[in-house]
């Protein structure tokens, strides 16, 4: 298969964008239940998980017009990613469909008791630029998986990829079943007018406020999955020279554009310039003596951006790196020393290839510095001693992460991704997408041979019997 089909708009036009009639389509297709069949949902990967493979190189060549990505970068982050994703889905969603048979307790003696993962309806999925493929493919494959009809936005900063998506979703799907509609905020406001039985967004902390609100207009349930500032945490007994390597890629991936690539650095005074030696002899191994020409090297995603993070350029001291060139929207990876949390640059999240550091010599100020911001998505924790690995972990409330690496623990469909509190609301990959995009219907098969009296009103002795059970 390649891209063929054009993106289908119906609002095209001008007026105020509407999206009752497609919907209300989709909707309607849902109730012929044929997504519900478990056929229809292998296909329907399947289907997918070809398209993708076919057109990888057009696939690769949007992310890289958008973003400049590396064949690299687009191939692990964002392609390779949602196709292992797409293997693991389909060959287990057979099991992850068969209805769950549960204990049941004494007190309903004669009955049995199952749990149903039946599919909420129609989806609405808006996905952010920063991997905008994955971002949007992913959660569409839990979508579907559970036997759902959706709508997928994806970002108008990734325009390459929005048509890429577009094209190749709506090439392979009817729209009553899966759509893809291109547009910015007026697009997906326009879309949150409407009710749909699910909504998963991607996204800015400030945007996800704005889509629970609207989605508690029609109580519809969310999942967000958002941002925030992720620590890494490097301690006096880490392991110096792994840690910098795998610091290093976390935070200079994708140039830092990563949900939950480390925000910044807590480092041991005692290891802080080892460490940081070390950090700027790796960066130079990664990224080359001037990442600035490196042709690899991914670039800010609008000019937008990139003023915002070079305004933090002066923040403390630069380390390393500092460098920036606004014609290609690109900055080398930083590091910048002497900074605090009253610093502009610790007040947001970064999402950018710049690294502020800041030193500590009790894990205490680290925990403590940590509990005073909001609950961050992703935590790591340099330390070869499980002991002080045990207490951050145990102290410290966050959405997911890794003891002795960084962002690793997104790629595991066994692990499920996603935020706590502030950074987020529910989880998904492997089948936690399948569970996040089907609702659990508890139900308990009564027998009619005999009718166990305690509970009616005309029984004797029923309020004994119950204590007797219920305690
Ligand atoms: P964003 O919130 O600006 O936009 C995300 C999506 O929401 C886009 O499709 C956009 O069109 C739409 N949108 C923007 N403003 C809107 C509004 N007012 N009303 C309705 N829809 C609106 O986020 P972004 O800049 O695309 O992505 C970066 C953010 O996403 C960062 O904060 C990052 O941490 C977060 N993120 C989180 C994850 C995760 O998995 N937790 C992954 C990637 C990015």
């Amino acid at each position: 298969m390649s891209i063929s089909s054009p993106v289908l708009n119906e609002n095209e036009g001008g007026t105020k964008e509407n999206y009752s009639f497609l919907v209300n389509k989709q909707k309607a297709f849902f109730r012929k239940e044929q997504t519900k069949n478990i056929s229809f949902r292998l296909a329907a990967l399947k289907k997918l998980k070809d398209a993708i493979k076919v057109n990888e190189q057009e696939i690769m060549a949007a992310l890289k017009e958008d973003l400049n990505k590396s064949e690299l970068d687009a191939y692990a982050a964002e392609i390779g990613f949602v196709l292992a994703e797409l293997t693991f889905t389909i060959k287990n969603l057979s099991s992850w469909v068969k209805v769950k048979s549960v204990k049941t307790p004494m007190t309903h003696f004669g009955s049995t008791s199952y749990i149903y993962s039946e599919p909420y309806g129609v989806a609405l999925i808006i996905a952010p630029w920063n991997y905008p493929f994955q971002l949007a493919i992913a959660p569409l494959i839990g979508a579907i998986a559970a036997g759902n009809c959706a709508v997928l936005k994806p970002s108008e900063l990734t325009p390459k990829t929005s048509e890429v998506l577009a094209k190749l979703i709506n090439g392979l799907y009817p729209e009553e079943y899966v759509s893809v509609v291109e547009g910015g905020v007026e697009t997906s406001t326009a879309l949150l007018e409407e009710k749909f039985d699910y909504i998963f967004f991607t996204g800015s902390v400030p945007v996800g406020k704005i889509i629970m609100k609207a989605a508690a207009k029609h109580l519809t349930p969310v999942t967000l999955e958002l941002g925030g500032k992720s620590p890494c945490i490097v301690h006096d007994d880490a392991n110096l020279k792994v840690a910098a390597k795998r610091v290093a890629w976390g935070k200079f991936t994708n140039a830092g554009q990563t949900c939950i690539a480390p925000d910044y650095l807590y480092v041991h005074k005692n290891v802080k310039d080892k460490f940081l030696s070390e950090f700027k002899n790796t960066i130079k191994e990664l990224y080359g003596e001037n990442p600035l020409r490196n042709s690899d090297f991914t670039h800010i995603v609008s000019e937008r951006h990139f003023k915002r993070l070079e305004g933090f350029l002066d923040n403390g001291q630069v380390y390393s790196g500092g460098k920036t060139n606004s014609e290609t929207l690109a900055i080398e990876p930083t590091v910048l020393t002497n900074i605090s949390w009253d610093d502009p640059i610790m007040q947001d999240e970064i999402f950018g290839p710049i690294l502020p550091v800041m030193e500590y010599s009790n894990l205490s100020e680290v925990v403590d510095g940590i509990h005073n911001h909001p609950k961050p998505l992703a935590l790591y924790i340099f330390s070869e001693n499980n002991q002080v690995q045990q207490t951050v972990l145990n102290s410290v409330s966050f959405g997911g992460g890794c003891v002795n690496d960084t962002v690793y623990h997104f790629v595991s469909p066994h692990l499920p991704f996603g935020g706590v509190g502030p950074s987020g609301i529910g989880s998904y990959h492997g089948k936690g997408s399948f569970d996040t995009f089907s609702h659990k219907k508890s139900v308990l098969k009564q027998t009619t041979l005999f009718d166990i009296p305690f509970r009616y009103p005309n029984f004797k002795n029923g309020l004994k019997m119950l204590r007797m059970f219920l305690k």
